[in-house]
């Protein structure tokens, strides 16, 4: 049926209606004073999303052109850096490091399994002559529905004196990312994630540690030259033409996400993340993040016996709901149940349902048919 496709996946995630309605309007000019309003507006409901009272600038890019920013605009050539590489975004920061010469030492994790924080604290320590300029971490890694224990790594990190990089994309908005208390240097999200809007925006935020450290940078750089960024937002403008139609829709999403208030917006990510955990328990399906390790934004199942991409396809076609599968030598061995952004628990339990369905059609009789879904729901109602 058209229309009523629903995206449990992790990115692009739902786009609320009033978010929608408040984008289906003409540009108006980016050098006006009306633009200038709605750019102060989301800059301080910025702010607010990342606790922090540094800045966070937006640029037209996806969430890797963010994440890109936050890496070129700090470092030198040949600089060392540790990236934590336990799933597909950590191996991708690897590679943005490399392509600019950085000196890469990976710390891995099997894919499933969160990065030991005691492994950089002892290459911190180790490093008594400060070669290492950052350490680059993904909280929450997407691809395998793990969440890193960034807290813990930060500190070490502020310890030792080099930059703690962060890919927040599927963190942010659904888990508390608190930049100034845990001295986060620098903290890359996408809109297409946690914030309730289409794809497109993508958003850097720098402290003031990491704009001292800009001063001294050498790698090349021009459209995604931070600097360019702060001079213009600090007069509430751009350097380059932003998409205005994102923005009204931006604006309308950070007053949706002030209105629902942060302790509320993480409680109901948390909440949904305990009920799809708890289905899955319930119908005998593994899960592949362990608990403690888990995202609040996505759940990843290994389904034993079943092909995954098989469940997916039963679920589009029949169902209409989409899930995300497994990424590189994982494809076919998981499924990865989103439920980030503008998902209520209605759409959990409806997902959760759909999924009963699809599963007793493949004929996986493993649970009683009915579980899943009501074990979510003593979750949710508890
Ligand atoms: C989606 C995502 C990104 C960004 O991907 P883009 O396709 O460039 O927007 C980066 N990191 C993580 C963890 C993600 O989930």
């Amino acid at each position: 049926m058209d229309n009523k496709l629903m995206l449990m996946i992790p990115g692009p995630t739902p786009v609320p209606e009033q978010v929608l309605l408040a984008m289906a309007k003409h540009p108006i000019g980016h050098r006006s004073g009306e633009f200038s309003k709605i750019m102060a507006e989301v800059t301080e409901g910025l702010k607010w999303l990342h606790q922090t009272q540094d800045d966070v600038l937006i640029l037209a890019s996806s969430g890797t052109g963010a994440m890109e920013a936050g890496i070129i605009n700090f470092l030198s050539a040949g600089d060392r850096v540790l990236v934590g590489c336990n799933g597909k975004f950590g191996d991708r920061w690897a590679k943005v490091a490399q392509a600019y010469s950085l000196n890469v030492e990976k710390i891995t994790a099997e894919w499933g399994k969160a990065l030991d924080a005691e492994e950089f604290r002892t290459k911190l320590e180790a490093d008594t002559n400060k070669e290492i300029k950052a350490v680059i971490v993904t909280h929450s890694e997407t691809s395998t529905g793990v969440l890193n224990d960034l807290k813990t790594i930060s500190g070490y990190v502020k310890a030792h004196g080099a930059l703690m990089i962060v890919d927040a994309v599927t963190s942010l908005g659904a888990t508390s990312v608190p930049m100034d208390e845990w001295g986060l240097d620098v903290i890359a999200s996408g809109s297409q994630k946690g914030f309730m809007l289409p794809p497109g925006l993508g958003f850097v935020a720098v402290s003031q540690k990491a704009w001292a450290a800009y001063k001294t940078a050498t790698l090349p750089k021009f459209y995604l030259d931070l600097g360019k960024y702060k001079k213009s937002a600090d007069q509430n403008s751009n350097p380059f033409t932003p998409p205005v139609t994102l923005f009204y829709g931006l604006q309308a999403a950070l007053k949706m996400m002030q209105n629902e208030g942060l302790e509320n917006i993480f409680a109901r990510h948390h909440r949904q993340m305990n009920a799809t955990r708890a289905a899955m328990r319930a119908m005998g399906l593994p899960l592949f993040a362990a608990d403690g390790a888990a995202s609040p934004a996505i759940t990843a199942v290994a389904p034993a016996g079943v092909d995954a991409e098989q469940i997916r396809s039963i679920m589009k076609k029949r169902y209409d709901i989409l899930l995300a599968g497994g990424q590189d030598h994982l494809k076919g061995q998981i499924f990865r149940i989103g439920h980030l952004g503008f998902v209520c628990d209605r759409d959990i339990l409806t997902a959760l349902s759909g999924l009963e369905a699809t599963l007793q059609e493949l004929g996986f009789d493993s649970f009683n048919p009915g579980a899943g879904v009501s074990a979510a729901a003593k979750v949710l109602t508890a």
